[in-house]
């Protein structure tokens, strides 16, 4: 153990002899490959009689349900394709509320009464599952005798084949629910999100004399990771167990050089991504991007934007692939928000926008006049809706790993805003100043009365990194969405708060139009007051500045600077009538998703400190020992020998200090645990948050300063030096 362990991890990268550059076994070409170990368009058209295929396509577009006759034709299609590419088992996939996946293989094997057996798959078995719900968290919504839980085959999201080197299984992406069909899942409530957003913004089209008859939303998440040599990892109680380190000083060198983004990525890194992507190809996920992140060891994916359903059950399978296929090369993927202090965390900028089902992007600026009115009602309906709803929307992204990141400058801030980007801004300000002055102040340039709109540029302009929310030429970017979570309930929440908005954009319209205005006329009086409403909401400038905060407070921004405060908010009265209005969740299932999240924060910051106590006393105080005791042999034998050892006695004094600081720190921490008692979730997720996180910082200072100070060869954790900087 030790640094034993630590040089022989490095000695095995330098030996490390795996794919190379080049190298490469001859590949298949990846147009070829896309989407080949999937149940796509293309196989269903091929394997399936002509009207069934129809049947199929059109439920899928349209959201209708399937005909049960279909289902077992389907499903035996489904079954041979799968068993002709060596699967045996079959699995329905799914979503619990804790925001990972679950699965649950059955065999297509079923014995006859001649002793054979054969592959068997019914229509039945394909539409609904039921796993043994008992432990995944319901939130309140079943106790656990009432195990009873359902999947229901998602057939918009198309089945896939998960191949290892043991054999191949049948994933079908389902829905979670009880038996009194409430969402026990993150699938339902997104995959009803996209049907009321449809509802109304196809209302709003239909003014603009649209044909188009569905609107489906469109995400593009990007994923940032860090990759570490796996033996650093397996040396890590804190990184097996809670994701992210709980003790480790700064090396030397961070990020400061700012030699990382963009660079060259290194030689196994590179072979690690070419072998995810091209997995991820087989099973139709469309990566695009790779690249280095701005952290050591940090790296970043990004797909092709898809409908958000299937966008989000690619995410889900995008992120346990990197975890599936870093072991090969030795390495070890960190998701987590955090895993190191003083270098920056991983995000997952959520890329959304709206699409109708005649291929137009709705938050597409345009070319024509036309157009553009009908972007600035689309896009000042989204200003709208995340400032009605900031609390939802920061609910959306609160967990105990991504309060490390938020707000801490290297993150959006906690502070939820839009960027917007100079030119939109601009043209929302005359918008604005158009409608109360009944005048163009701008020489005409913008007046929605006119037919002489200003033809919006398809990049509106320049970057912010510092912004949560922000238009980013076609679409918005949800940046504070963090690495670890699941997409399902941004996008969720986007949705539902859109939606609400374009139901009051669509009301206030059709209320107009009746009283006799015409369409130019109700869209100015609309967008004036969306604008004067909610302008509030919309900041270009320095996100990481103190002004910021001082400004969002003055302008009455919410600022919920971590978890515990940001909770409450998915039970608020609007928000709960919005859930409620759409039909995307009741207040029970809202309610369920509070209690998960609270609970969730609680258990892991309970599992954390609980580590933090683990490692100080089995790992970092019996490390300063030795060296103490080393040190107090010293100064005896150099006096002895008739020194003084001054400055090795200084020395000692300092460990002693740090010794006995730890101690003291790691007693009091334990107390802390122990005195926690089993009442209410929020006090519970209160105490851990004023009592429990400070303490546990307070005994990190001490341990981190230790390291600085304990000769390599008596510390038994790998360093941040060795864990960012070997590659
Ligand atoms: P940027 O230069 O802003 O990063 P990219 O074109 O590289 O923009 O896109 C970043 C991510 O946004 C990608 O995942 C991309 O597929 C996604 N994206 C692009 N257009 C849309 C859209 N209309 N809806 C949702 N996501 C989109
Ligand atoms: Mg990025």
């Amino acid at each position: 153990m030790g640094s034993a362990a630590s040089s022989d991890a490095i000695r095995n990268i330098t030996d490390f002899s795996g794919p190379a550059r080049g190298a490469a076994p001859a590949q298949r070409r990846a147009a070829d490959e896309f989407g080949s170990l999937t149940f796509n368009e293309e196989t269903q058209r091929a394997r399936l009689p002509k009207d069934v295929f129809r049947a199929l396509r059109r439920s899928i577009a349209h959201g209708e349900s399937l005909d049960p006759s279909i289902a077992d034709i389907v499903a035996s299609a489904l079954k041979d394709w799968a068993v002709e590419h060596g699967a045996t088992h079959y699995t329905h996939w799914f979503q619990p509320m804790t925001g990972i996946t679950a699965e649950k293989h059955d065999a297509f094997l079923n014995p006859t009464a001649d002793g054979r057996a054969v592959a068997e798959f019914s229509g039945k078995e394909l539409v609904k599952g039921e796993p043994d719900a008992s432990s995944f968290p319901s939130g309140g919504l079943r106790s656990t005798f009432e195990a009873r839980g359902y999947t229901a085959w998602d057939p918009t999201s198309p089945p896939w084949l998960l191949v290892t080197s043991a054999g191949t299984t049948l994933v079908i992406p389902t829905a979670f629910v009880s038996w009194t069909g409430e969402a026990l899942d993150k699938k339902t409530p997104l995959l009803r999100s996209q049907e009321a957003l449809s509802k109304q913004a196809v209302r709003i089209l239909k003014l603009f004399g649209s044909k188009a008859q569905r609107v489906a939303t469109t995400c593009g998440p990007e994923q940032e990771y860090f990759l570490i040599d796996r033996q650093f990892y397996f040396n890590r109680p804190d990184l097996i167990n809670a994701g992210r380190t709980l003790f480790g000083a700064k090396p030397p060198k961070g990020q400061e050089m700012e030699d990382q983004y963009f660079g060259a990525i290194p030689d196994r890194v590179l072979a690690f991504m070419m072998e995810c992507e091209r997995e991820l190809y087989k099973v139709g996920v469309p990566v695009k991007t790779r690249h280095n992140e701005v952290a050591p060891s940090q790296y970043e994916l990004a797909p092709i934007f898809e409908n958000a359903n299937v966008a989000t059950d690619h995410q889900m399978m995008t992120m346990e692939m990197l975890r599936r296929i870093a072991p090969k090369y030795g390495l070890a993927c960190l998701l987590h928000e955090k895993p190191f202090a003083g270098v920056n965390g991983s995000g997952k900028h959520l890329n959304w926008s709206m699409s109708d089902d005649l291929g137009n992007n709705l938050l597409n600026p345009g070319e024509t006049p036309h157009d553009n009115v009908q972007f600035l009602v689309f896009c000042a309906a989204v200003i709208r809706a995340v400032n009605k709803f900031q609390g939802l929307l920061r609910f959306a992204i609160a967990s105990a790993g991504n309060d490390h990141r938020l707000g801490a400058n290297e993150a959006p801030p906690a502070i939820i805003s839009i960027f917007l980007g100079d030119m939109l801004t601009d043209i929302f300000q005359q918008i604005e100043k158009a409608g109360a002055a009944k005048s163009t102040k701008s020489g005409g340039i913008m007046d929605i009365g006119v037919n002489v709109l200003p033809k919006l540029p398809r990049d509106a302009g320049d970057r912010n990194r510092t912004s949560p929310f922000a238009f980013t030429g076609n679409k918005f970017e949800f940046r504070a969405v963090s690495a670890n979570q699941s997409i399902a309930l941004p996008n969720v929440a986007l949705n539902v708060a859109v939606t609400e908005s374009l139901d009051y954009a669509a009301s206030e319209l059709e209320k107009e139009l009746k009283a006799g205005k015409k369409l130019p006329v109700a869209i100015k009086t609309l967008l004036t007051k969306l604008v004067k409403d909610n302008k509030q909401i919309i900041f270009n400038g320095n996100g990481y500045s103190d002004e910021w905060q001082k400004e969002a407070g003055k302008r009455g921004l919410l600022n919920l600077r971590n978890s515990v405060d940001s909770y409450p908010e998915a039970i608020k009265p609007d928000v709960i009538k919005a859930f409620e209005k759409y039909g995307v969740l009741n207040e029970r299932e809202l309610h369920a998703r509070y209690e998960v999240a609270l609970e969730q924060y609680n258990k892991t910051i309970n599992i954390e400190a609980q580590l933090m106590v683990l490692m100080a006393n089995r790992y970092i105080l019996p490390a300063g020992y030795r060296f103490q005791s080393e040190l107090a042999n010293g100064v005896s034998a150099v006096k002895t020998a008739g020194g003084t050892a001054k400055e090795t006695k200084r020395t000692l004094d300092q460990v002693t200090k740090l010794v006995d600081e730890l101690k003291v720190g790691v007693e009091g921490l334990q107390k802390l645990l122990d005195h926690e008692s089993n009442g209410d979730a929020v006090k519970h997720a209160k105490y851990f948050r004023d009592k429990v996180i400070p303490a546990m910082v307070a005994l990190r200072e001490s341990g981190d300063a230790l390291e600085t100070l304990v000769p390599q060869d008596l510390w038994p954790l790998p360093t941040y030096r060795e864990m960012l900087f070997v590659k």
